[in-house]
Order: structure tokens, then C-alpha cells, then sequence
């Protein structure tokens, strides 16, 4: 239970993260690790609060409040301010195949719904959880481990982010052959060419991907299904199918002025440049900041990952464009706790950029007009105006433009983060899976089976755009019941 009094002498400590100024001259991942003493004194703050919200992964108000794999914290808080790291590891893998991208990249619903966190600051969990696991590979404790008995049977996952990666590791882990075929050059989804460097170090995914491939598991990179190979053939050659594809369709934004050119997707801008990274030269669809006034559409995650790249490109002038109000700087009566804490934030990129140029770069309440292009169809400017969110006469809230707050700001570069819409019709059309009202996979949480016999969906291809997090869990289960599938009972969890 960590420390009985730790809660009341230990206050809430962090590594500081790399100076903004100086991580943006590299692709380095921009966070420090606590020295273990620090980590101990950490886990002593774990209060044994006899009802802990932090595992449940529960939903309140449509949103996570607590993890939602359902990591046993208390247990490795306990374990880690024992200084008892073996065990804390073993805890941990029981609920999590990668605690090294969840310990990176989780916005961490744990500490939004930490009992402590009623009247202090919350444990410090997604940092415990990645010392963890890194304490672990450094003590050469994490090894591949094959199963001891194959099964015969036959599993094709189709898509290799966290979904189709917990699912894999599962899957061999029951005994089953596993084939993951993914449509880029490397394995790992959006772990890998979503998720940026300075965030999530590629050579920690391949590292996993690695250990996967020794542990059994067949990675088929290049390959997309549909494409360069028949969907329906999956059918035959397998004993089951796991779609996991991700929900890739973005979001556009078709206003006039859309066809210049410099007007780019968000995933383009960052996939060319993570491969570029890798490659180690300018791959075909490497998109450059570099000099530029850069506009990024959308406030969310791959918003901030736009900012954070376009720093670190020399990009000349920044400016993130968010249509929703500024969020309040404590949680609003109608957010209470355990519920996930709708609060203001400045996430890495906006740090970067406030110490580069003074001030946060989102403007809130702001929709864009049109663009506006140069004699040779490239764009030069957008015309944005403020807006107040009115309800309609059925009571929805509709953006209303505020009369006279029309502005033009400089673009050479306009990236669109503005979400995705679902997942890609080809191999779901090919194999006539039924989808939600969403358009995503249908597959009830729990079951992941399609309406197709043998064929299952998993992560955001089933759920929407989503979290990593949620990617595993969805995978895990999803090899749950692939596994009671082809064996008529299962022991996976
Ligand atoms: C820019 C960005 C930043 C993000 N940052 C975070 C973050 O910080 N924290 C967080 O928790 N979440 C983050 N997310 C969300 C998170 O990455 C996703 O929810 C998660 O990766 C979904 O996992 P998945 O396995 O379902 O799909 P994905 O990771 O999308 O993987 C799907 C894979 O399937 C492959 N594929 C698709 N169709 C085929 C086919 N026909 N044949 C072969 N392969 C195919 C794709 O190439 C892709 O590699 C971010 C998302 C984006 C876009
Ligand atoms: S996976 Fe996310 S929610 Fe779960 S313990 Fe780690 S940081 Fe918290």
C-alpha cells in the first residue's frame, strides 16, 4: 500500500521535461526519467485508499475515468516503494503488452480518477508505470518467450498498431500462428509513423516488434490487404481474421481555396517525416516547415504533434486554429471527479512554441473562411473569423460567426488536424462486414465479432479514432475471443 503517511509527508514530483528551446533542435524524446529514489518516494504517495477508481476503466459521461486495461496500480505502487521492481514488472505485463508506449504517450485517465487527487495532486502513475518497464529492459528482465505448445491453427491480424500488436502478442502467446500484415514499410501503425519521435522513440517500437518476431509472431510489412493481397483469400488461408486497420479517413475541410497547394492532411506531414527520420533522407512525400508561416487546423493530439514538427523543421510563424472555447483552468462543476478532467492544458508542442514565440499558439473559438492562394495556386493566406457556439431550434449547438472579427494571417503551409472519420471502406466492403452508424466495423465491446463467422475487429477500426490504450485493451479481448473461437474455451484474460 506504499507508504501509510507517504500521502501526507510526499509531494507530487515529476522529471522535468528537456528545456523547450533546445529539445527543438533534435528528434529526441523530450522527457527525463526520476532517479529510483525519487520513483520509491513516488510510489509511497499510493494511499491504499480502500476503493481505488484508478484500475476501473470505467465510463462516466462518455469518457475513461481510470485505466482502461485495468493495470493493477496500487500493486505496483506498493511493489516499486518496496523497491521490489521484478515483481512490479511481473504485475505489470499481467494487464499490459506495452507499458513502454502507455508509460510514454497515455494522457493517463488513472490520475484524472486517483482518490488522492480529490484534495491533492494525483500519484504519478504513467511515469511509475514507464520506469517500470524501462528498469525492466535495462535489468535484461523483458526476453522473448515462445510458447510451449503450438496449437495448429491459424491467425491473420490485418493492421500492426497497438490493436493488432496486443492482439498478435496474445494470440502466439495461446499457441496460435500468427500473421500480421501491414500495409507501410515498418510495423507498428500510428506507434510509428503517427506518433512523432520526440514523443515515442522508434527504436522502443521496434525494440517490442523485435521481441514479438523472436517470441513466434510473422510480421508481412508492404503488404495491404485488398491490394497485394486478395481480403477474401484471408478467409481461406486462416483459421480466423482480426481486422484492425485503424480509422484512417481524415476529416476535410472543404472550404474555398481547398485545391492550392501547401493545403495537406496531417498524417501526410507527419508520416514523411518520421519515414524521412528512419530512412535517413527525404522520402518522396516529405513535406518541409522549414521558413514557412504554418497554420495547424484542430486542437487535438495530432494538432500538437503538427506544432512540435514544425518547430523542429525552422517553420517561420505558428498558428493552431481550434473552433472549441478555451477550457476552463479547473475542472467545471458539471466535471467532477472521477470523470476525466476537461481542463487547459499546454501539451509538449504548445510549450515549444510559447518559448519560441512568447504565447500558446491555439486560438480558440475560430473557424476558417477560405483560403487564398498566389498567381501560381499555392496558398498565401486564411481568412478566419471568431465564433460563439448558439443552439438551434432543436437544441443543438451550432458555430455562429461573431460580425466584424474577420482576420487574414499568413500561410504558406495549412495542415488539417481536424480528426478521422472512420476507417477505410476496401477490405471491409470485400469481406461485407456490416458497420455502425459511425461507419466503424460493428462488433460489440466484449465479443469484437463481425457478423462474418471467424472474422473479428479490434481498436480504432471497430471504436474510432481513439487511444492507444484503448487499442490494447480492445486487442487483448479481441484474442480472448478469437482463441475461445477456434479452441471452445480460453484462458486468456
Ligand atoms: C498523430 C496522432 C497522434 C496520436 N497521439 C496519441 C497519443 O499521444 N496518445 C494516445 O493514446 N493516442 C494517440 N493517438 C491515437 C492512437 O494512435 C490510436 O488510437 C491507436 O494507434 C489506434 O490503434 P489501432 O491499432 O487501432 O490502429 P492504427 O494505429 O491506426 O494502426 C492501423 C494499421 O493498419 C494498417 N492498415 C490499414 N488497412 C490495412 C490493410 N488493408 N492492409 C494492411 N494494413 C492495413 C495501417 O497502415 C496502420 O498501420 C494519436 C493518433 C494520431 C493520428
Ligand atoms: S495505461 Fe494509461 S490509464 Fe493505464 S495506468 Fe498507464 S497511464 Fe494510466
Amino acid at each position: 500500500m506504499g507508504k501509510p503517511t507517504g500521502f501526507k509527508e510526499i509531494e507530487r514530483e515529476i522529471p522535468v521535461d528537456r528545456n523547450p528551446v533546445e529539445r527543438i533542435k533534435d528528434w529526441n524524446e523530450f522527457h527525463d526519467h526520476l532517479s529510483e529514489d525519487k520513483l520509491r518516494n513516488q510510489g509511497a504517495r499510493c494511499m491504499d485508499c480502500g476503493v481505488p477508481f484508478c484500475h476501473t476503466g470505467a465510463l462516466f459521461a462518455g469518457m475513461a475515468s481510470g485505466c482502461p486495461i485495468n493495470n493493477l496500480i496500487p500493486e505496483w505502487n506498493d511493489l516499486v516503494y518496496r523497491g521490489l521492481w521484478r515483481e512490479a514488472i511481473d504485475r505489470l505485463h499481467k494487464t499490459n503488452n506495452f507499458p513502454e508506449f502507455t508509460g510514454r504517450v497515455c494522457p493517463a485517465p488513472c490520475e484524472g480518477s486517483c482518490v488522492l487527487g480529490i484534495s491533492e495532486p494525483p500519484v504519478t502513475i504513467k511515469n511509475i508505470e514507464v520506469s517500470i518497464i524501462e528498469h525492466a529492459f535495462d535489468e535484461g528482465w523483458v526476453v522473448a518467450e515462445s510458447p510451449a505448445k503450438r496449437t495448429g491453427k491459424k491467425v491473420a491480424v490485418v493492421g500492426s498498431g497497438p490493436a493488432g500488436l496486443a492482439c498478435a502478442a496474445q494470440l502466439n502467446r495461446a499457441g496460435h500462428e500468427v500473421t500480421v500484415f501491414e500495409r507501410a514499410d515498418r510495423i507498428g501503425g500510428l506507434l510509428m509513423y503517427g506518433i512523432p519521435n520526440m514523443k515515442l522513440d522508434k527504436k522502443v517500437v521496434q525494440r517490442r516488434v523485435d521481441l514479438m518476431a523472436a517470441e513466434g509472431v510473422k510480421f508481412v510489412a508492404n503488404t495491404e490487404v485488398g491490394k497485394d493481397y486478395p481480403s477474401k483469400k484471408l478467409l481461406q488461408e486462416f483459421d480466423a481474421v482480426v481486422l484492425c486497420g485503424g480509422a484512417t479517413k481524415p476529416r476535410d475541410l472543404p472550404i474555398e481555396g481547398r485545391q492550392l497547394k501547401g493545403i495537406h492532411y496531417a498524417m501526410e506531414f507527419l508520416h514523411g517525416n518520421t519515414k524521412s527520420l528512419l530512412d535517413d533522407k527525404e522520402c518522396a512525400n516529405f513535406i518541409s516547415a522549414k521558413g514557412k508561416d504554418v497554420v495547424v487546423i484542430g486542437g487535438g493530439d495530432t494538432g500538437t504533434d503538427c506544432v512540435g514538427t514544425s518547430l523542429r523543421h525552422g517553420c517561420k510563424s505558428l498558428n493552431q486554429l481550434e473552433i472549441l472555447p478555451k477550457p476552463p483552468l479547473a475542472r467545471a462543476s458539471d466535471n467532477p471527479w472521477p470523470q476525466w478532467p476537461k481542463v487547459y492544458k499546454m501539451d509538449y508542442g504548445q510549450e515549444e512554441a510559447a518559448a519560441l514565440y512568447g504565447s500558446d499558439p491555439r486560438q480558440y473559438l475560430v473557424t476558417t473562411k477560405k483560403f487564398v492562394g498566389d498567381e501560381n495556386g499555392h496558398v498565401k493566406e486564411l481568412h478566419i473569423a471568431q465564433i460563439q457556439w448558439e443552439k438551434d431550434a432543436n437544441g443543438r449547438f451550432i458555430p455562429k460567426e461573431v460580425p466584424g472579427t474577420e482576420k487574414v494571417i499568413p500561410a504558406q503551409l495549412v495542415l488539417l488536424a481536424m480528426g478521422f472519420l472512420g476507417p477505410e471502406d476496401t477490405v471491409l466492403s470485400d469481406l461485407n462486414i456490416e458497420r455502425d452508424a459511425r461507419s466503424n466495423a460493428k462488433a460489440e465491446h466484449g465479443q469484437f465479432s463481425t457478423n462474418i463467422q471467424g472474422v473479428f475487429a479490434a481498436g480504432d477500426m471497430r471504436r474510432g479514432q481513439s487511444l492507444v490504450v484503448w487499442a490494447i485493451n480492445e486487442g487483448r479481448g479481441a484474442a480472448r475471443e478469437v482463441d475461445r473461437y477456434l479452441m471452445g474455451e480460453t484462458q486468456l484474460p
